[in-house]
């Protein structure tokens, strides 16, 4: 298996490079190189500039907004915006709702809702985990019943990421609390304004806000919200969380992070040597980045062999490219808490004139400790690590 680049696609990597450098406004990538949080303005715009190219949604068929790059091309892409480094767009309506609309959709479901996902008019949120169903999804229990043609929600979500800024909610329901846990579930997409749906944040072990939980209570849904068949719901699931995990490795993610942490050691430190000097960092820096590189390597090789696979259906492999590349990504945000040492918890003393303290330390140095404890969540969304252990044994392994 031939794992380079061909002449054609070193090209295609300038091209998309060259453009992400130009396009991308400087203050966005400033954040995301210093581990800022970006606003949804950010994300927005960005998607937007993508979207006036026509690189929007790469990987969707031509008719709705697609390039018809193949894998190869498409990785490129990714990991381009990647190491730029550039926001990645908003997976909920992109990755995930998006497919399963031009999938299993009506032609009005498709006209309705792609071209605002793909502009990011509209922002979507994922509605499928709830209190005591995360691993253990198909035992969901917010219910739709079926009155006339309206479904009435009742239940609630928890993690959803970003809620707070959703138009839409695309959900799992109960709708046949008799059938087996996976056939009586349905896929609905309902839109947030509805009368009856709350949403409420929950704070994040770094400060942030990024999750919430969603309640509903007797939000009327017209049917025709509802994807595909009645019951149906955990086959569209399924698809969906087969395409979360594509891409899902962030290796150009960990590309910039390490670029960024040679950076940072490489720096004077007052009174010792620079630690990219240390043999101890350099001998954990150096095992990181040969594990990305083998992970870089598996991650062609999903791709190469994405040629011949039948179209639509995930490859077990991705469970391997999840662990590992969560696994990496956590470990370059603790190779940067050793870089910035005191200075990863800044101690500011609030004192009797009310006047804080400026914090200790260069101002790059305050976003290192919420990223370490923002990023411990890689290893748990998407299907925990164990869950991708157990997904390896059968379907890899064979146990
Ligand atoms: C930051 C963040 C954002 C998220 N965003 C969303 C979102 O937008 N929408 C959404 O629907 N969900 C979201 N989730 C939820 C996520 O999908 C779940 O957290 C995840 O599936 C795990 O479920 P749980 O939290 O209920 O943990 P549990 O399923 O209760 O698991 C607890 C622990 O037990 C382990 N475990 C469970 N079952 C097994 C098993 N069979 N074998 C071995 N080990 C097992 C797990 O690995 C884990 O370590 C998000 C989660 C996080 C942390």
């Amino acid at each position: 298996m031939d794992l380079r680049f061909t002449p054609e696609e070193i090209a295609f990597r300038d091209e998309v490079r060259a453009f992400f450098r130009s396009a991308l406004p400087e203050r966005i990538r400033a954040k995301l190189i210093e581990g800022r949080h970006l606003s949804k303005d950010d994300i927005v715009t960005w998607q937007r500039i993508l979207n006036a190219k026509g690189w929007a949604v790469p990987h969707w068929p031509v008719e709705w907004g697609g390039t018809g790059w193949d894998p190869v091309r498409q990785y490129i892409f990714l990991d381009e915006m990647q190491q730029t480094p550039a926001p990645s767009p908003l997976q909920f309506g992109v990755y995930m709702v998006g497919p399963v609309i031009y999938t299993f959709g009506t032609e009005e479901q498709k006209r309705r809702f792609l071209p605002r996902i793909a502009n990011l008019d509209d922002w979507w949120c994922q509605g499928f985990s709830e209190p005591g169903s995360g691993s253990d999804l198909a035992s969901l229990k917010t219910s739709a019943r079926r009155e006339g043609d309206h479904y009435i929600v009742n239940g609630q979500k928890t993690w959803t990421t970003l809620a707070q800024h959703a138009d839409w909610i695309f959900c799992l329901v109960r709708t046949n609390p008799s059938a087996k846990k996976q056939e009586g579930i349905s896929f609905l997409l309902i839109d947030m304004r509805s009368p009856g749906v709350t949403v409420r944040p929950i704070q994040t072990i770094d400060g942030g806000r990024e999750v919430n939980e969603v309640f509903f209570d007797e939000v009327r849904v017209p049917v025709e919200n509802r994807v595909g068949e009645e019951n149906k719901g955990w086959d569209y699931a399924k698809f969906l969380l087969g395409n979360e995990r594509v891409g899902i490795a962030r290796v150009g993610v960990s590309k910039e992070r390490l670029r960024r942490i040679r950076e940072l050691a490489a720096m004077e430190r007052e009174g010792d040597v620079p630690l990219i000097e240390v043999p101890r960092f350099r001998e954990k820096l150096a095992a990181v980045e040969v594990e990305l590189k083998a992970l870089e390597m598996t991650q062609l090789r999903v791709v190469a062999a994405e040629r011949r696979r039948e179209k639509g259906r995930p490859d077990p492999a991705s469970s391997i490219l999840k662990i590992k590349g969560s696994e990496i990504q956590q470990a370059t945000t603790e190779l940067l808490m050793e870089i910035v040492g005191p200075y990863a918890l800044p101690y500011q003393e609030e004192r009797e004139d009310g006047w804080n303290e400026p914090p200790i330390g260069p101002e790059w140095a305050a976003s290192v400790a919420p990223t370490y404890f923002n990023w411990r969540k890689i290893s748990i969304y998407g299907g925990s690590n164990e869950i991708q252990k157990n997904i390896i044994a059968k379907a890899i392994l064979g146990l």
